[in-house]
């Protein structure tokens, strides 16, 4: 569990004095995103116990995590009245710690109607590239 180099996020999770903390839950730490222009109320939820991958978090934890993300949807909704709907992101491209992007979306924000981060759009693949595909995602998966 405990990351192979320093992580940022568990040094800021276990930090009571992180200036962007908004508050500790059982399992997690809020604290907003350092890019508030866009996005106000931009929070990021990081999971206490350092895991690379959504896929080794105990289930159990995973599940109590996702319920804290949804407390803190609900308290950024109450705090922006004006969030028309809350975007969720788990991506660990830059910091490999499991944690939840919770993105606040107004009417009129910066891409508005579309996800926050542009994306190239691509061409549709056949049909049949994407039975290939799926198929291997089918044959690796593992009953519970
Ligand atoms: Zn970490």
């Amino acid at each position: 569990m405990m990351p192979k180099s320093p992580c940022i996020f568990c040094r800021i999770a276990a930090d009571p004095n992180e200036p962007t903390r908004i508050c500790e839950l059982p399992h997690s730490v809020a604290v907003l995103n350092f890019e508030q222009r866009d996005y106000p109320g931009y929070a990021l939820l990081l999971l206490k116990n350092h895991y690379d991958h959504v896929h080794e978090v105990p289930r159990d934890l995973f599940h109590a995590f996702i319920d804290e993300r949804a407390q803190l949807a609900a308290a950024i909704f109450r705090a922006f009245p004006d969030t028309s709907r809350m975007n969720y992101a788990n991506l660990g491209n830059l910091v490999s710690h499991v944690h939840e992007h919770l993105i606040p979306r107004h009417a009129g924000d910066h891409n508005a109607g579309a996800p926050p981060w542009p994306m190239e759009k691509q061409p549709r693949l056949a049909d049949a590239e994407y039975g290939i595909i799926a198929a291997r995602i089918r044959a690796a998966f593992k009953k519970p």
